[in-house]
């Protein structure tokens, strides 16, 4: 069954190595031959990470009460996955490492570690020659620059994406999330690129902190955020309507009363359930897919959507999505 999946995505890695070869600027050549992928394409790709939300304390409550914005503004213009999981390691960069690599992998979660696998960031680079500026791995977490590296010495490994994490890269500490999206802003209207993930670290702090009040109000805060940066991605010419924006978790946090919310990183449900909304023009609106779903299928489709070859992955493109 894999080795017959594979073999279209072997097929275009032949050629495009073939088209490298006689073309030295090769920046966006692919697009004729990789056509042959199956599936919708898109122009542009945003994944938004909220850190450590806990199903029950957003998409959980039928209410919607701490996620009002992108239940009022961005639920009807997308698809809601009501079944979507953490199936690895439920901490912060094993879960992020997840939704970039397509693979699960049990690593360090201080930043001491990097990917075994290159990313759907780095084989986008590498299959379309684009610049590092065309792919930005963008987060509130300085630990989380580990993104834009690997230890694997495959050749896309040298196709690493900017990155622009924590205070001044990794090991400077964690800055505000509001600071986040203003650079994340700055850098897409600057650089234009097709390829973005923000991660924004707020409620996880909260949470570890052991303040209620402060976790729900982060995750309100970050409903807003993301809400506005929608919209924001809508009034940029080279966004609008020609983006799919996936807002996501990289874990939840353990179900029960009490303190229990204020840790995380074992197999219970409260930590394994997370959310998944994405909207873009080819996304059926107010959708809820039924399948049962998880990080890597959205590598999968973020590189069907870019119609760049996977060779290494674990999960598979989420067809439902689109019309
Ligand atoms: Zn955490
Ligand atoms: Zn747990």
């Amino acid at each position: 069954m894999r080795s017959i999946a594979l073999r279209p995505f072997l097929q275009l890695a032949i050629a495009v190595v073939a088209l490298a070869a006689c073309q030295s600027s090769s920046y966006p050549t692919l697009q004729a031959s990789a056509s042959t992928l199956a599936g919708p394409a898109a122009q542009n790709v945003v994944v938004v990470v909220i850190d450590g939300v806990r199903y029950a304390d957003s998409w959980g409550d039928p209410t919607h009460k701490n996620v009002p914005n992108m239940a009022r503004d961005l639920v009807p213009n997308g698809a809601f996955y009501p079944a979507f999981y953490n199936k690895g390691v439920t901490l912060t960069n094993p879960g992020h490492v997840a939704l970039t690599t397509g693979h699960h992998q049990n690593m360090s979660n201080d930043g001491t570690e990097l990917p075994d696998l290159p990313s759907v960031f780095h084989y986008y680079r590498q299959h379309t020659g684009a610049p590092a500026t065309d792919a930005w791995i963008i987060t509130s977490k300085d630990k989380l620059e580990i993104l834009a590296r690997t230890k694997s010495t495959d050749a896309a490994a040298g196709f690493a994406p900017a990155a622009n994490c924590g205070v001044k890269g990794l090991g400077t500490g964690y800055r505000d999330d509001t600071t986040t999206l203003r650079v994340a802003r700055q850098l897409l209207t600057k650089h234009k690129p097709r390829l973005v993930l923000i991660n924004l670290r707020e409620p996880d702090t909260q949470g570890h902190a052991g303040n209620w009040e402060g976790y729900i109000n982060a995750i309100q805060q970050s409903d807003k955020r993301v809400t506005e940066f929608w919209k924001w991605l809508q009034t940029q010419p080279h966004y609008k309507n020609t983006t799919t924006l996936f807002i996501t978790n990289d874990h939840g946090r353990h179900t029960g009363a009490g303190m229990r919310f204020k840790n995380h990183g074992d197999n219970c449900e409260g930590c394994r359930k997370i959310s998944l909304l994405v909207l873009g023009p080819k996304v059926k609106a107010g959708e809820q897919p039924t399948q049962s779903r998880s990080q890597v299928d959205v590598t999968a489709t973020i590189a069907q959507l870019l119609q760049v070859p996977m060779p290494k992955r674990d999960g598979e493109p989420m067809n439902e999505l689109f019309r």
